[in-house]
């Protein structure tokens, strides 16, 4: 089981994995046939990953993972709906992750879709669209009141921070809703590492992180 390892340690050693992406020296590890023989009966990823289905967001690559490494559930926007609680206390409950990324990105269609969705003349969008976006908006919500309390224009709403905000709002709606994973966090067992990724130089920056973890890179 993945349990002898540490929030602390999956999470440096995802870090390490991105760092390695991003200068362009990507180890490729467990990727072979030897590897997908060991895992043909049973499955024992380090973390789970939580993130927007941006085609530039592919989990093991941008990680420098392998097969078997990450469980991944992804969604436009990276919006908590009931089967994401689902699958994630599943990596928790069953599977024995320590640790959970949430992973966000800059210039994301979903929340500049939630951000335009805000204009008073904005066209409706089909519903199924419309679900998806929908939880973002709170944060766009957000950025223009504090824009306006700073006493900024809020005519342009700056993506990047409502992107943030999202972030956020995602890994505190996660905790608030699962029970089974904010006892595990609780416990020590479980952390959450929300990050922001950086699409023109791959880098994965920590925003925001609950439990045992060190956060002190988190901008
Ligand atoms: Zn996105």
């Amino acid at each position: 089981m993945s349990d002898a390892l540490t929030p602390q340690a999956v999470w440096t050693q995802m870090l390490e994995g991105n760092r390695r992406f991003v200068s362009g020296d990507p180890a490729h590890p467990r990727q072979d046939v030897e590897r997908r023989a060991e895992l043909a009966n049973s499955q024992h990823p380090t973390a789970a990953l939580f993130g927007c289905s941006d085609s530039r967001l592919a989990a093991e690559i941008i990680f420098d993972q392998g097969l078997g490494d990450l469980f991944v559930v992804r969604n436009a926007g990276q919006v908590i709906s009931d089967s994401v609680i689902g699958s994630l206390e599943y990596a928790v409950g069953v599977l024995g992750v320590p640790l959970i990324v949430v992973l966000a990105h800059d210039a994301c269609g979903a929340v500049g879709a939630a951000i335009d969705s805000t204009a008073v003349d904005a066209p409706n969008l089909p519903p199924y669209i419309w679900r998806q976006i929908a939880p973002i908006v709170p944060a766009v919500r957000r950025v223009i009141r504090e824009e306006a309390a700073a006493g900024r224009p809020t005519d342009h709403v700056d993506a990047e921070l409502v992107g943030r905000e999202h972030l956020r709002h995602t890994v505190a709606d996660l905790l608030r809703a699962s029970e089974l994973i904010a006892e595990a966090v609780a416990e020590g067992r479980v952390a959450v590492v929300g990050a922001n990724y950086r699409l023109a130089d791959g880098e994965a920056v920590p925003v925001v992180s609950v439990g045992d973890v060190d956060d002190a890179h988190a901008a």
